[in-house]
């Protein structure tokens, strides 16, 4: 991946930074980018050639000075998400504004900031991290899983219309990987979730990176509106 710039949305912790340290290690320059400039710095410093730019998903402006801060991108990592889980009835129009802005109005936005470059350059690879539950729903979860389902429709529309720009396309639907995000949840559904894994253990964000980093390869030029699910089974 030498000669290509990464940016990987979400790069301040979890999945998004084991992306970040993967594509660096393949030899891309990498691009960090969150909310928190704080913990950007601090992950940019250990990754070898990482710059990091401030950008807040929610907001539309953030993202074009994002973008116009990071310059050309070869390689776009859509990672960053958000949950504010509820039952459908009990759920708040506020937070399911937010978690679709976030999630999918956001990633849309990244996508389209980034394929100008993309097309002059008829080189690219967008990589949409959605989730397990964008594949098979889930209870309590319909604005975060409605966000996953539409980065699914988005992937597959986009890798169509830009095929023949020779910029791929893809999604990965991981399943449950030990981050901040599944930290929270409580021991009695983590050992109930472990049970639902053939594999019998969580994932981690190494084995999410390392998918990234397949996709985002020039071996992988001739993978377009795929979702890969990385589960350890528990979805097939
Ligand atoms: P995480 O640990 O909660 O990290 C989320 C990242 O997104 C952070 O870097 C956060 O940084 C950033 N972020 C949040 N809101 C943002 C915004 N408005 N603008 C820009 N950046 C924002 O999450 P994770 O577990 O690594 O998950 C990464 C991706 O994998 C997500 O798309 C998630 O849905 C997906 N996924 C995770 C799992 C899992 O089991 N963990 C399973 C399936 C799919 P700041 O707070 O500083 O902005």
């Amino acid at each position: 991946m030498t000669n290509r710039t990464a940016l990987v949305t979400g790069a301040s912790r979890g999945i998004g930074l084991a992306c970040a340290r993967a594509l660096a290690a393949a030899g891309a320059k990498v691009v960090l980018a969150a909310r928190d400039a704080v913990k950007l710095e601090q992950a940019a410093r250990e990754i070898e050639g990482a710059s990091f730019v401030e950008l807040d998903l929610a907001s539309p402006e953030s993202i074009k000075v994002a973008f116009s801060k990071a310059g050309r991108v070869d390689i776009l990592v859509n990672n960053a998400a958000i949950t504010k889980d509820n039952l459908a009835l009990r759920m708040k129009k506020d937070d399911w504004d937010a978690v679709i802005a976030t999630n999918l109005t956001g990633a849309f936005l990244a996508i389209q900031q980034a394929l100008h470059g993309m097309m002059k350059e008829r080189w690219g690879r967008i990589i949409n991290i959605s989730s397990i539950v964008g594949e098979t729903g889930n209870p309590g979860q319909s604005n975060y899983v409605a966000s996953k389902a539409g980065l699914i429709g988005l992937t597959k529309s986009l890798a169509q219309e830009m095929a023949s720009r020779n910029i791929t396309v893809n999604a990965i639907a991981p399943g449950f990987i030990a981050t901040d995000m599944t930290a929270v949840l409580s021991d009695e559904l983590k050992s109930a979730m472990l049970a639902r894994i053939p594999l019998k253990r969580l994932g981690s964000p190494e084995d999410v990176a390392a998918a990234v980093r397949f996709l985002a390869s020039e071996e992988a030029g001739y993978i377009t509106g795929h979702v890969l699910d990385v589960n350890g089974g528990m979805y097939m």
